[in-house]
């Protein structure tokens, strides 16, 4: 039966998650805080349509790293403790999941959503032609400078084509041959891993579109409205409210991103999410330059380059520093020297915008797609460094919660008890 449902959040996951609801046939309003959609992480993140990376940053590697995060300003990932107790439970928690058995199991549980998102957007985008977001299908180089990572990466291969992806170990040239952009640092590299199912697109664009999607569909924006908290209503129901306003409705989904934890904690939900604050830039590509074509990750730096149409999107760093989404000059010029380094020439990293934005991770590095204790209140949230490219699967998973039916792939794993 047709029920009116809320959505909280107007990032790209509560945008697909009004997609799949409306098409049940359910009445769909979506509230933002902000003017436009995808004003906060979802607007200029990396871009990748990640299908096959998927891994979570909580692997087995990683506790040896940890002083370096800590002593050292300018690797890929910094870690600042301070005194906030929910930054240190949320480590406590992350350290736990560093694990082989954990890492192995949530990058399992990660494919089976990204692989779903990807026949979800194939779908999509066959319905909705006019989808204008700077999408390729170009193929993905995870290229890698020492011998060693490139040994362990191709050591990976056969476990990876166990679980469905397909992939193959390029050595130098052939790595130039797919991207004649790495060419000038041909003697720098060791070779790479090519996967050719991997997208890239424009994430504000893409919200955009379907935003304009779901409007000619009848599907109401309420937006610039912040929902200031949420509160018990008759029985295990919950109201979502608008300063003294109620907002009435049949079901409400969380889709508030990094916001989420104080959102939730007005109702007593506590949900282990922690900002990873992430940087970005936008560069304008020059005519005739020589810029690459493919989406490419530079393995060691941990910095992913996509390209939207005329421009280059470079994206990565992760602070666990502090909730607040402001640019630091220093992490933003580090980005830019490094971006010039690897494709000089490529595009004008001098008018190049930059960016950051919250990625909302948990400490296992899955996304909470779950019931609340309250009967008509759900969660969507939690995506980390993926919700660009789990938030069809995820959204269309809600969907098929809310209308009781079964969920088209397993939602194990995915509950807030299992965070
Ligand atoms: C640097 C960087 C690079 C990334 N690269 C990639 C990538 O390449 N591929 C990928 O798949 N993912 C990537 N990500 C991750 C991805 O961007 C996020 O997982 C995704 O954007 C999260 O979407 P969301 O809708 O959950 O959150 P958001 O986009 O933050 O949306 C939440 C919305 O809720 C609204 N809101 C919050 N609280 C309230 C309230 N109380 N009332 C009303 N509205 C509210 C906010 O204004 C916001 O618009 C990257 C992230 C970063 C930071």
């Amino acid at each position: 039966m047709a029920k009116h449902v809320v959505v909280l959040g107007a990032g790209v996951v509560g945008l697909t998650t009004a997609w799949y609801l409306r098409a049940d046939g359910h009445q769909v309003t979506v509230i933002e805080r902000n003017d436009d959609v995808a004003s906060e992480t979802s607007f200029a993140n990396g871009g990748q349509l990640s299908y096959s990376y998927v891994a979570p940053l909580a692997g087995p590697g990683v506790l040896s790293k940890l002083p370096k995060w800590l002593l050292k300003r300018d690797s890929p990932i910094h870690f600042r403790p301070g005194v906030d107790l929910q930054q240190w439970n949320w480590v406590m928690r992350f350290v736990r999941a560093c694990t082989h058995r954990q890492s192995e199991e949530s990058t399992r549980r990660l494919l089976s959503l990204s692989f779903f998102s990807r026949d979800l957007m194939d779908e999509l985008l066959a319905r909705e032609p006019d989808l204008n977001f700077d999408h390729a299908n170009a193929g993905k180089l995870v290229v890698h400078r020492t011998g060693a990572s490139f040994d362990a990466a191709r050591r990976l291969l056969d476990y990876q084509r166990s679980l469905g992806c397909e992939q193959e170990a390029l050595d130098v040239d052939a790595c130039v041959a797919r991207e004649p952009a790495l060419a000038h640092l041909a003697d720098r590299l060791r070779g790479g891993i090519f996967t050719s199912g991997e997208d890239s697109g424009d994430c504000y664009r893409f919200c955009v579109g379907l935003m304009r999607s779901l409007r000619k569909r009848s599907v109401a924006f309420r937006f610039g409205t912040t929902v200031t908290r949420l509160r018990r209503s008759f029985g295990r129901r919950a109201v979502a409210l608008v300063g003294n306003e109620d907002i009435d409705a049949d079901h409400i989904v969380i889709a508030t991103g990094a916001s989420s934890v104080p959102l939730l904690g007005t109702l007593g939900i506590r949900v282990p999410l922690y900002p990873l604050k992430g940087y970005s830039l936008t560069a304008p590509i020059d005519a005739g330059a020589v810029a690459p074509r493919i989406s490419i990750t530079d393995y060691e730096r941990k910095m992913v380059y996509a390209r939207l149409g005329d421009r280059l999107r470079i994206a990565g760093m992760a602070d666990i520093n502090g909730r607040r989404a402001d640019l630091n000059p220093r992490r933003v010029a580090t980005l830019r020297a490094a971006a010039a380094a690897m494709f000089p020439g490529a595009a004008d990293f001098d008018r190049a915008v930059a960016w950051c934005g919250l990625r909302p991770a948990t400490p296992k590095g899955l996304p909470i797609i779950d019931r609340t204790s309250f009967d008509n209140l759900w969660l969507n949230i939690g995506h980390g460094a993926l919700g660009f490219t789990l938030a069809l699967a995820s959204g269309r998973l809600i969907g098929d919660l809310v209308s009781s039916r079964r969920p088209a792939v397993s939602i194990g794993g995915f509950g807030l008890a299992d965070t």
